[in-house]
């Protein structure tokens, strides 16, 4: 897996909708690429963040989810 798969598949890691061949690839690949960890982990951070503001029943919503991805990219292609 590329990096930019990994980006792809990023969201859906979070959401828990990724296939287990994909997730593993998914997960191999963090081992190999900080870049992708640190990214996962920025991601992850903002979504934690998000829920504390909001009411713990509601689920994040996607929008939030993807407008954290799109952000990360920019920054991941201007490196
Ligand atoms: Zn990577």
């Amino acid at each position: 897996m590329k990096c930019e798969d990994c980006l792809r598949c990023l969201c859906d890691y979070i959401d828990e909708q990724l296939d287990a061949l994909t997730e593993s690839c998914f997960l191999q690949h963090l081992e190999e690429c900080p870049t992708c960890t640190a990214l996962l982990h920025t991601v992850q951070k903002t979504i934690i963040l998000s829920r504390s503001i909001w009411c713990r029943e509601t689920p994040l919503p996607r929008k939030v989810i993807r407008k954290a991805y799109y952000q990360l990219r920019i920054h991941y292609r201007r490196r």
